[in-house]
């Protein structure tokens, strides 16, 4: 008997009282929740000793792994030291003051601000209530509507959701006014025949000009993108888009935010994607790798003119009117420290450089096979699209549900892989090892394979 159908099992007890957040429930009621225990390196362990090799870093970010003592370390000295505290009226931890310094360091701004939080959703709400203060402030109250593209991802508190380009959205009745989607900047699914990349991205570029003019200059606040679509399905940007879409933002004076979430520290083989990509952004998001994942923790870092854009404003209120109970929470910020300093001079980042091109040849090698359509890899995370023919690019039938399968198949041969769509998706953490690399690639072609021979091909 599975253990899900045992009644006090782990399995049993999670689903009883989880409300699981993104899971299909179909396949959860079939193969149970797999429930974890421990973790070591790339590794983690389910209550009944199972190992699973975990290709998408937790959720993107667990990049230093499991068992890295340095972050548990730097947690319990701080706990011990203060273990919580907030940022109002004028009294901040001294990590939370050392953490700012070292973003703004650490960014591509010559001077900045840096606004801390818990979440890459709270992140951007504030983002979005920075401009709208400054906005209004600034005389320009009606300078509220937000853009972000189609497939983007950048949470799901109400405005973040607003943002987020994704159909399960309307069940809530989001977005909400003034959140305006722009094309997926995905070239092989959506660029026209005959189309180059370039075109494509002249395309797309013209759709944010035709959707200014049409909208209004004046009633825009910002454009926030994610230098590589994430959750939308690891979608690089295509050639030349960031140079075209930067260029018609400056003409009309709307910020440029990357939401570095997924990218910020290391993903994409740079420090920022927006490094990676050739741009320099208004404002980042980040999140995710901040604490490699040790502790919920996220930052809004602000380029120089925004940061005395909302400095103004804030004087002319005389305060700025936001801050969340846990805004630089000492033991989140002395862990992002310790964190920062692994992945930049603790050999994270440079394992990434160096198994990157690796990990690239590896990926590349599914492009041969029958049922993948497109295999997309930015730095150390990855994409394989399946299509039932590879002429026609026709999806397999939904009902199928391919991605989940081969995700379940790699699980039982003890990888974790994303299932998104069509696509199975690859974040590995940084420290992996050659032979984690090999093991990864292995399990993961015969996961395929093992998922695909259980339906007529
Ligand atoms: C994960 C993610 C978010 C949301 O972060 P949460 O911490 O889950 O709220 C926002 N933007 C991007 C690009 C993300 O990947």
């Amino acid at each position: 008997m599975k253990y899900v159908e045992q009644a006090n099992s782990w399995e049993a007890r999670a689903i009883r009282n989880t409300l699981f957040p993104f899971t299909d429930l179909e396949i959860l009621s079939r193969r149970g929740a797999a429930v974890l225990e421990r973790g070591e390196g790339p590794y983690v362990f389910d209550v009944h000793g199972r190992k699973f090799l975990d290709a998408n870093s937790g959720l993107w970010n667990m990049v230093a792994g499991f068992g890295n003592s340095a972050l548990a370390e730097a947690a319990t000295r701080q706990f011990e030291r203060l273990p919580g505290y907030h940022s109002f009226f004028g009294r901040i931890p001294d990590q939370a003051v050392a953490l700012g310094e070292k973003l703004i360091e650490v960014s591509p701004f010559e001077a900045g601000k840096v606004f801390l939080c818990s979440s890459g959703s709270e992140a951007n709400d504030t983002m979005v209530k920075i401009l709208w203060l400054a906005n209004g402030f600034e005389g320009f109250p009606h300078r509220r509507k937000i853009l972000t593209r189609s497939g983007g991802y950048h949470g799901v508190t109400a405005v973040a959701a607003s943002m987020t380009g994704k159909p399960y959205n309307r069940h809530f009745g989001l977005p909400l006014d003034g959140f305006i989607h722009l094309s997926c900047p995905h070239y092989w699914r959506f660029a026209e025949p005959g189309e180059s990349e370039r075109e494509f991205s002249r395309r797309l570029a013209d759709e944010l000009k035709d959707v200014i003019r049409r909208e209004g200059a004046e009633t825009i606040a910002g454009f926030f993108a994610e230098p590589v679509l994430g959750a939308g399905g690891v979608i690089p940007p295509p050639e030349g888009y960031f140079k075209l879409v930067a260029a018609i933002l400056s003409e009309f004076e709307i910020p440029l935010i990357a939401d570095e979430v997924i990218c910020g520290f290391g993903r994409t083989g740079r420090i920022w994607g927006c490094e990676s990509y050739g741009f320099k952004p208004d404002a980042i998001i980040s999140s995710k790798n901040l604490t490699c994942g040790y502790f919920p923790l996220a930052a809004v870092i602000l380029g120089d003119s925004l940061a005395n854009r909302v400095q103004a404003a804030s004087e002319g209120s005389d305060e700025f009117p936001h801050g969340f109970t846990a805004s630089g929470h000492p033991v989140g910020c002395a862990v992002a420290l310790e964190a920062i300093d692994l992945i930049l001079n603790g050999g994270l980042l440079s394992n990434v450089k160096r198994l990157s091109p690796q990990f690239n040849q590896r990926m590349h090698e599914f492009a041969a096979h029958r049922h993948v359509g497109e295999v997309r890899v930015a730095g150390f995370m990855g994409a394989l699209e399946l299509v039932a023919d590879k002429e026609t690019r026709e999806s397999f039938p939904s009902e199928l549900k391919i991605s989940e399968r081969i995700a379940g198949a790699c699980e039982d041969r003890g990888l974790i892989c994303r299932p998104l769509g069509d696509s199975v998706i690859l974040c590995p953490p940084f420290i992996l090892s050659d032979l984690q690399l090999d093991e990864l690639f292995d399990k993961l072609s015969l996961g395929i394979e093992d998922a695909l021979s259980g339906i007529q091909t």
